[in-house]
């Protein structure tokens, strides 16, 4: 990735010297398993509702700031109320907030990597600094103790249930107690909690929990990612400070209008994501047999696989198969893993083809 020219790096704040402009430079494939997107189409009939809904929206006018459909919608399915709901222009824009509100010079946020990259990335843009306490080396599971131990002095502890890249779950007994002795507001990213039990989510919290968020999106089993849309729900007073701070026009018309037909229509898409979790666990139980791989069980849309040659593999699935999945090889603690999303059948079929054929050279 380029680098800010010298002038740039003179004229930005100075914690902002470091960064880079972000574009992937995007190789197309058929198969691309690389951001953990739902790859099924829409369930029947929500797509042609979707396209009435957009073909009805207004667009001379400014959105409704605070996207109250929707999240009256949204407060419904949770059973909380629209004051407990904050929209954003996808879940990121909401991780960001909430260190801009809450984060900051002189401030601490708490995680426990591997982790979301996009924490450790708001964070410095925000100036806020990060005490990691790294998950076991072997299974991932976070450190109860230490996290326990160090959540008194933090202003932001961020846990990921499931977590991405790894899977796993945050037992709720856990956030209950972070909530308890943290004294600043406490972040549970939920981003594929659809893929996981029902009793697993931290939204059962937020009564006994004031400084509990819990952050959702569309953009994993919605199949929206491409829509932008995602939400923190919280207690009220929590919300008002989310509110205080956002772009106000951030979530537009269009995104609106669709995330409101497509929450409306939520039980279309629970046979979607029954067959993902079969699919994962399908491709769980092949990967597992394999004695080339090790794999880790997942409660999300993907699966963490750690082999030899990891990049060297990942690059070929590309260029001789057109499969695209992301490496984390490079990343501490993750040596030698790929991530890889559950997709269709067929596309599952082709990675373990892949697969198979290029541990056998690899
Ligand atoms: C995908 C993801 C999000 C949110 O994504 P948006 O597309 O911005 O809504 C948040 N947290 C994690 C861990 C994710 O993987």
């Amino acid at each position: 990735m380029a680098e800010l020219s010298d002038r740039m790096r003179e004229l930005v704040q100075p914690h902002l010297r470091g960064i880079e402009p972000y574009d992937p430079n995007f190789t197309p494939t058929k198969i691309n398993l690389s951001a953990n997107e739902n790859t099924y189409p829409l369930p029947s009939g929500v797509r042609e509702r979707l396209d009435a809904a957009l073909a009805a929206t207004t667009l001379n006018r400014y959105p409704d700031p605070m996207s109250n459909s929707l999240r009256d919608e949204l407060a419904r399915r949770h059973g909380v109320a629209r004051e407990n709901i904050c929209v954003g222009n996808g879940g990121d824009e909401l991780l960001f907030n909430l260190l801009f509100a809450f984060g900051g010079c002189g401030r601490t946020m708490l995680t426990c990597t591997p982790a979301f990259s996009e924490y450790q990335f708001f964070a410095d843009l925000t100036q806020t600094s990060v005490l990691d306490i790294p998950r076991d080396p072997v299974t991932f599971e976070v450190d109860a103790a230490r996290v326990l131990a160090a959540a008194p002095s933090c202003d932001v502890v961020v846990l990921t249930s499931p977590n991405n890249p790894t899977g796993n779950l945050i037992d709720p007994a856990l956030t209950r107690e972070v909530c308890r002795v943290c004294p600043g507001v406490v972040l549970l990213d939920e981003a594929y909690m659809e893929f996981a039990d029902a009793s697993a989510s931290a939204l059962g919290l937020l009564d006994e929990c004031s400084n509990l968020v819990v952050l959702r999106t569309l953009s994993k089993a919605f199949g929206a990612a491409g829509v932008r849309c995602g939400y923190v729900v919280a207690a009220s007073d929590i919300i008002d400070a989310f509110a205080a701070i956002r772009q106000i026009y951030s979530v537009n018309v269009l995104t609106q209008a669709a995330a409101l037909e497509m929450v409306k229509q939520r039980e279309r898409f629970s046979s979607t994501v029954a067959t993902i979790c079969l699919e994962r666990d399908r491709m769980y139980a092949a990967l597992s047999e394999d004695p080339r791989v090790t794999v880790w069980s997942s409660a999300a849309n993907f699966l963490l696989v750690r082999m030899a040659n990891a990049s060297t593999v990942r690059r070929r699935l590309r260029d001789e198969f057109s499969i695209l999945v992301r490496d984390f090889s490079a990343v501490a603690g993750l040596e030698g893993c790929l991530r890889i999303t559950v997709g269709t059948p067929q596309e599952n079929d082709a990675v373990l083809a892949a697969l198979d054929s290029l541990l056998r050279e690899e």
